[in-house]
């Protein structure tokens, strides 16, 4: 049962689309356990909401995980990305690990804590979201959920993005998670021979200042400390002049930079620096994604509830926050408390060969059942 609801996810194609298929597929499988599902968004990418429980009850525990996945080169890969396979011990697709693996667990936690008539005095809601993996800034996905529970008045007290865990029996719960800006930036110059004895105004040495004085921002390697990930830029793209070679000086230069914002940190303050620094060596910055840095107090009931929980069944954790970017802070943003991680174990997100640990997914199902039952 687990293993036929892990092989329908990661065997429909959900590569930063299609979500609609996923999402009609759980409401047909939890037709006869829900007391509530909707069912919107756009085209095919719709996010699913399935309410379990007492309707009118205040205290809402929610579990959000994005449908979506990113693409799989197939060439790279030892088996067909879309063919859910056992190879050594291990089950092989894309999104087995990030997140359909975790999303499974969620599922089979609320059906189970359901069954066993632990929700009738709370409300367990499950979401199943679209297009995150482009950098968890899309409009139509979490962030279309959360506008809509808002406007219903439907709170959740807590949330919990089963993201990926990287060890089968430690857990690490993510308080937050890096923020992201990626900018394109340019700078102009003077075309001019290049032989001739005349004052320089080159947009590569423009270029390069600047991206040198915006690196001097962040620690040279990033670093954790304490836990929280440091911020940190990379220069990913650079690109001038109209040809190879050594006549001429160039109209401009374009450079790509991606940054990322320590959770404990906020976009704002390093995107000023950033302009400040792009004013001073006359460079234009167009920014193509903001996602927040966001985090929240390890006092919160819903990091409170998940350690005990955690301590009675005698399974070791740590508190940290996430490097890559996700969906928290669509929550976080509305003062809901959301942590990230402790989903399924497996390996090579975003990469070739992505696996999972399947008696992961059982141990998970355990944990956050617990976790329903004390919430
Ligand atoms: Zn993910």
């Amino acid at each position: 049962m687990i293993y036929d609801l892990l092989k329908k996810l990661v065997e429909t194609n959900t590569v930063h689309d299609n979500e609609t298929e996923l999402a009609l597929y759980l409401a047909d499988y939890f037709k006869d356990n829900a007391d509530k599902i909707e069912l919107f968004g756009e085209g095919k990418r719709k996010n699913i909401i399935a309410y379990f429980g007492n309707l009118n009850s205040k205290n809402i525990l929610l579990f959000s995980g994005h449908l979506d996945t990113v693409s799989a080169l197939e060439t790279d890969w030892n088996t067909d990305p879309f063919v859910l396979t056992k190879l050594d011990g291990l089950l092989y697709a894309r999104g087995t690990a990030d997140m359909k693996g975790g999303i499974v667990a969620a599922i089979f936690a609320i059906l189970e804590a359901k069954k066993a008539g632990l929700l009738n005095d709370k409300l367990v809601i499950f979401v199943g979201s679209a297009d995150e993996e482009t950098g968890a800034d899309s409009s139509l996905g979490c962030k279309k959920v959360v506008e809509h529970l808002i406007n219903e008045n439907i709170i959740p007290t807590g949330v919990i993005i089963p993201e990926p865990n990287a060890k089968k029996d430690h857990l690490k719960i993510n308080l937050g998670h890096r923020g992201l800006i990626w900018l394109r930036c340019q700078s102009e110059g003077t075309v001019v021979h290049s032989g001739l004895l005349k004052k320089e105004d080159n947009a590569i040495l423009k270029m390069s200042k600047f991206i040198e004085a915006v690196y001097s921002l962040f620690p040279k390697e990033p670093t954790k400390e304490n836990g929280v990930p440091s911020s940190s830029c990379r220069v990913t793209y650079i690109n001038s002049g109209t040809e190879q070679g050594f006549k001429r000086t160039p109209s401009n230069c374009v450079a790509d930079l991606d940054i990322r914002i320590s959770p404990l940190e906020k976009n704002e303050n390093i995107l000023a620096q950033v302009k400040a620094i792009a004013k001073k060596f006359e460079i234009t910055i167009n920014m193509i994604k903001n996602t927040p840095a966001a985090s929240i107090s390890k006092d919160e009931k819903i990091v409170k509830v998940i350690t005990e929980a955690l301590k009675e069944s005698n399974i070791s954790y740590e508190l940290g926050y996430a490097s890559p970017t996700c969906d928290a802070h669509w929550f976080i943003g509305y003062n809901i408390p959301a942590i990230n991680g402790m989903g399924a174990t497996g390996g090579n997100p975003h990469a070739a060969n992505e696996y999972i640990l399947f008696d992961s997914i059982e141990d998970r199902i355990k944990t956050f059942k617990k976790i329903i039952e004390k919430w």
